[in-house]
This record gives C-alpha cells, structure tokens and sequence, in this order.
C-alpha cells in the first residue's frame, strides 16, 4: 500500500524524491536455514511534502514486520566510534539539561541500552522502552531497565508504573525516523514528559543527504527523513517548541533537537545561536523544490551506471569484489545496484550476530574481515563509508593489497 497523504499533517501535496525500485528489509540478513526461502521485496521510493517538509516513505510496510519478525539485528554500540559518540553524548547531553542525581530518563528505542547505561552513570534513574525483542535482551543483560514495547499511548501506562516521577530528559535516537505515525508519537512524548523537561532526538540530517547525492539511507526501515523545518512543524503540531539545534558528525551527519514545552523553555539554551538559522539554510538549499530532486535523482542514477562501468571493467581484468560493512545502508546501496554474489565474493563484518547470513535478496555471503587476505587483486567498497577511516586501517593489517573503490567518488559524476 502506499501513502497518498503526509503521515505529518495530511497535506496530499507530495512530490517524488527518488525511486529506488523493489528492495527487501535493509536491517534483516538472512540465516543459512532460510536461503531456500524467497525475499519479500516492497517498492522503495520516498516523497517529499511540500506543506510542512517532511520527507517520506512511499510504502507501507509493519511495523511487526520491521522489527519483531525479523531478525533485527542492529546494535547501536557496535563500534569504538559509536560507542564514543554515545558516551560524549550522554555526558554532553546531561549537562545541557541540567540532569541532576535521582532525575529520571527515559529512552525510546534504547536498542541494546547502551546510551541508557551511559545515562545511569550520570546518577539518573533510566528506563529503556525498546520494540525489539532480541534488543530489550541486550539491554537488560547490560543492568538497563527495558520495556519491550512500541513507545506509543497504550504503552503509557505501563511506562509511567516502571518510573519514581515523571522523566526529566526522553532522549529517542535514530528512532522517530522509524515511526509509522511520527505525530502520535510526539504526542505521546508531551504526554509523558515532566514540566520544565526536554526531549533530544538525534537522527540523521536529510540535507546532507541532498548535498552529498547519497540515497542508501532510504530503507523500509525507515518511515520518514527529518530537516530542521519539518522538526519544527512537527513538534509544534504536538503542543512543543524546538529550542536548540545541533549538527554532529555521526552517521555521516546528524541533527541533534532539542524540545521543550513553550510555556517552560529553561534558560540554558538562551545564549546559544539561533537555531532559526537552519529553516533559510534549508529553503537555500531547495530541500522542499520538485526541481531539487529532480537534479538529485538524475545524479544518484548517473553516478550509479559510471560506477558499474568502472567495476565490470576491473572484474573483466580479474579483480575480485568484496563489500565491506553488513549494514542496512549497503543493502539499499547492494539492491539499488543490482550487486548481488555473483558480482560481491563477500561483505565482511566483525558482528557475531551477521557472520554466516547472508545479504537480503543479494544472498551475498558475510564473512570477518580475515577472509580477505588470500587475495592478489581485490578491491573493497567500504558501504559503511561514515566509518571508513578506521575501516580501511583495520583491513590493510588483514591485507596490504587491498584497493578501495568509492562509489560516491566525484570521478562518477559526469
Ligand atoms: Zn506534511
């Protein structure tokens, strides 16, 4: 099925920002016992609203699908990179809001409970509330309370019976994006927050993906993509107001907002520059323009058949192919590109909970990284490119004759 009308405000004044053809759930690979058994796939295009800018996916997927049925295998502490994010976060974020010693946090989509845990150690009471089972586990094997629920109003009560007094601080990360009915959401966000509190959320920032030509974070995964003026529209349809906007450099670029009650806003964000600066920045950039994506499709697909171009020349002179990062982006990017094993030998990844599936309908195998020193000739796309520097340090211990190719190199823009 697909959306005809803005999940935000209703707005059927939707403009194409790319189409992407038929792609499987990014965020699930399949075990050895089901690769007998086909791929569900679901058209992959996204919309742009041209009322209150939010950017969103075409097709309705559920949500039971997305997380519970599959194996949803995600883990947001799975790198030193990320896992120094986290911790700077927490701390960073902590002292913005004034979080003091027996203050309550909640975090929406706690995944693995890494930042809640991080939180703890601040002295706040934490309480994790995660859709995903095998996550709720994780989280709870690491001491952090886990609801296993969706952060919606019938899971309320059950929220506010695990809290002492109403949360100071709900952090939801990379999470809003995921929400089928982001409105609803933040309703129920306001329903829970305590006065005088705040709510961050982090996700990546559509804009970079504008500027940059990138399309690979579109996956079913994700419901809607976030700029600053649509944050605002959204927020303020729920009764809060955006205070402060920050711009970090995680996921290859990230927004990070902070919300508050109108009639509530504290002092410490006061001082700060205004946040407003972002809603020109973005109508500069023509974020919500049908001409934009027009311009921006026609790149994405250009670079697409340059790149292709130049890798069936080097398999034709012998090169081997491998992928490196098992990650829902390198399975929009696999699928978009049609990559599958007969042109990948591998994707590698140093998870336990990915080595010895495989990639979603491509059926590429993965494997660590070692399985890449027996090569003379290969070359590797790093697909997880936010992390690429460290990446390539890591492999070229496992084999200095590695080469490695960039798809989003401007060599392939014409
Ligand atoms: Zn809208």
């Amino acid at each position: 099925m697909f959306r005809t009308h803005c999940i935000c405000c209703g707005s059927a004044r939707l403009h194409e920002v790319i189409n992407l053809g038929l792609h499987p759930m990014a965020d699930s690979f399949i075990p050895l016992e089901r690769l007998s058994e086909p791929d569900q796939v679901y058209p992959l295009a996204c919309d742009f609203c041209a009322d209150c800018g939010q950017i969103q996916n075409r097709t309705v997927t559920a949500p039971e699908e997305r997380y519970a049925a599959v194996d949803y295998s995600y883990t947001s502490s799975n790198s030193k990179t990320s896992r120094d994010h986290w911790q700077a976060y927490a701390r960073r974020v902590a002292g913005q809001v004034g979080l003091g010693a027996g203050d309550t946090v909640v975090e929406v989509g706690s995944n693995d409970g890494y930042l809640s845990a991080c939180f703890a150690e601040t002295g706040a009471q934490v309480l994790g509330v995660d859709a995903a089972p095998v996550m709720a586990r994780l989280a709870q094997a690491r001491g952090v309370n886990t609801i296993n629920a969706f952060f919606k109003a019938g899971t309320l009560p059950q929220i506010r019976a695990a809290l002492p007094r109403a949360p100071k601080l709900i952090v939801a990360n990379n999470v809003y994006n995921h929400a089928d009915d982001p409105l609803g959401f933040t309703q129920t966000v306001k329903a829970l927050l305590a006065p005088g509190g705040t709510f961050v959320f982090e996700l990546p920032y559509w804009a970079v993906s504008v500027r940059e030509f990138k399309f690979d974070m579109i996956y079913h995964e994700h419901v809607n993509w976030f700029t600053v003026t649509y944050a605002q529209n959204l927020v303020a349809r729920a009764g809060l107001q955006v205070v402060h906007v920050e711009e970090v450099d995680y996921h290859g670029g990230s927004l990070r907002v902070f919300v508050q009650y109108p009639d509530s806003l504290s002092a410490n964000f006061a001082d700060l520059p205004p946040w407003q600066a972002y809603l020109a920045q973005e109508q500069a950039l023509g974020l919500f323009d049908p001409l934009t994506y027009q311009a921006y499709a026609r790149r994405v697909r250009q670079r697409r058949d340059r790149f292709l171009a130049h890798l069936y020349q080097l398999k034709t002179q012998g090169a081997a192919i491998v992928c490196v990062g098992a990650a829902a982006k390198g399975n929009t990017f696999l699928n978009y590109y049609n990559l599958d094993a007969s042109v990948i030998d591998y994707v590698t990844d140093s998870s336990p909970a990915k080595i010895g599936k495989a990639t979603p309908r491509t059926r590429i195998p993965i494997v660590p990284d070692d399985a890449l020193a027996k090569y003379e000739n290969v070359h590797a796309i790093i697909t997880s490119w936010n992390l690429s520097g460290p990446l390539q340090k890591i492999l070229l211990k496992v084999n200095p004759r590695i080469q490695f190719l960039n798809p989003y190199a401007t060599e392939y823009d014409s």
